[in-house]
């Protein structure tokens, strides 16, 4: 099945007399008439549900779906794209261990590595993402055990060279995470580049709309584990019953170790309603991404050359230092997320803000609805300019989220905003 059909009917495909539409699982328990059968599935033998928290039919079709479309061999459905990034991790770094990440990243993330890992014992380097190789490899340690970085960076705008970050985590022999929310599964799969797992936070355009959060881990089953660096997946389990994840699971350990050890120990899975929600969101993703990407790129050339605007960054424009990265791991488009500099700054920028009006002010993306975001005065609104500067986000910058509206429609807002 190609992508499309996969949004589609992946995961999901009813017996005679079942429901036509995948239905919500609204249960917390399943019941069993062979107590040697419930037995099985507590010592990994037989596959079934148990707890909800563990696993759910509903979820386990959305697992299915997005791990048929990043081409995985399994995949783990968690609370949002938090917890997504953080059992990604935790499932093969513990204290004293080190990961090297590209610095580009969600806001989330950093902090999420930079304070809480900290506090756990985990080292991590964030790294410019452009250096050559040889000059990445420096920063390897003998406790590295992950290497992290985003396909498109939020709200950097940045293309990661996917390929080259494989090399990386090959010299190195750990594994690369990709988180591919921004690009989407759609627009591009990580795996066939050399990923080795990939994470989304399926709050953003997986949903689409908004209404749920949602994260999801998929685990390419491309990696050696047997390379004496992760002995949690090669050696038993005592919280298993001695279970050796590699040996039993073959090239689904990553996926079922961080199922059956971390989700049932820290207990953020997805609701079966969420699942359901994200599923028929994603039914619609390929439509809904091709026209992010066409919306995105024509009100992008559009910003270019308006008099009021400083720059526009958008990895689908010939301007962006990107490009030719996003030729290559995005032919299909660049997605829907573009920040620009409104000309004179703060106040402008604020400015802008208050004129918008078919447009929004959230603290969102990736849905149907275009949106917008002015990190100065909202999530970094503590800092000074020089500090948002340093960050690389200075005070004139918009973040917007292009929807899938009718882009003269959009465009006319902008104008209206930007006084014409
Ligand atoms: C939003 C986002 C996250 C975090 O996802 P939540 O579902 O909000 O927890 C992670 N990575 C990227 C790139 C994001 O945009």
């Amino acid at each position: 099945m190609k992508k499309e059909t996969i949004c589609i009917h992946g995961g999901y495909s009813p017996e005679s007399g079942e429901p036509r539409v995948l239905p919500i699982v609204q249960s917390t328990t399943y019941q069993y008439r062979d107590p040697d059968y419930l037995a099985d599935i507590f010592d990994l033998k037989a596959t079934g549900h148990m707890y909800t928290r563990i696993s759910n039919p509903t979820v386990e079709a959305f697992e299915e779906k997005v791990s048929l479309l990043e081409g995985g061999v399994g995949a783990l459905a968690v609370s949002s794209g938090q917890s997504a990034t953080l059992i990604s991790l935790l499932n093969i770094c513990s204290n004293g261990q080190h990961v090297i990440t590209a610095s580009s990243l969600y806001g989330g993330t950093v902090t999420l590595l930079s304070t809480t890992f900290k506090k756990l014992g985990i080292e991590v380097s964030f790294v410019d993402q452009t250096l050559e190789i040889e000059e990445l490899l420096k920063y390897a340690r003998p406790s590295t055990r992950a290497v992290f970085a985003e396909t498109i960076s939020n709200p950097g705008t940045e293309v990661v060279d996917i390929r080259k970050m494989s090399e990386l985590a090959k010299r190195i022999d750990v594994p690369l995470i990709i988180d591919n929310t921004i690009s989407t599964p759609y627009l591009c799969s990580p795996l066939e580049h050399g990923a080795n797992i990939v994470v989304h936070s399926a709050s953003k355009y997986l949903d689409g709309h908004a209404i749920s959060l949602g994260g999801i881990i998929v685990d390419g089953g491309n990696f050696n584990w047997n390379n004496g660096k992760f002995p949690e997946l090669t050696e038993p389990d005592p919280s298993y019953h001695g279970t050796k994840y590699v040996e039993t699971f073959k090239e689904q350990a990553y996926i079922v170790k961080a199922r059956m050890q971390l989700l049932r120990d820290m207990g953020n899975n997805l609701s079966p309603f969420n699942a359901f929600l994200t599923n028929l969101g994603m039914e619609t993703l390929a439509l809904r991404m091709e026209r992010h990407s066409e919306n995105a790129l024509a009100l992008a050339q559009f910003l270019e050359s308006h008099p009021k605007v400083d720059w526009v960054s958008y990895p689908g424009l010939e301007s962006h230092r990107d490009h030719e990265l996003a030729k290559q791991y995005l032919p299909l488009g660049a997605s829907g997320l573009l920040t620009f500099g409104v000309k004179g700054g703060r106040e402008e920028a604020g400015e802008f803000i208050r004129n918008i009006d078919l447009v929004s002010l959230v603290v969102h993306l990736g849905d149907v609805r275009t949106s917008v975001l002015h990190p100065a005065t909202t999530t970094h609104r503590q800092l000074t300019d020089e500090e948002l500067r340093a960050a690389g986000i200075g005070p004139e910058m918009i973040r917007v989220s292009v929807g899938i509206e009718d882009i003269g429609d959009i465009i006319e807002d902008f104008k209206k905003a930007l006084g014409e």
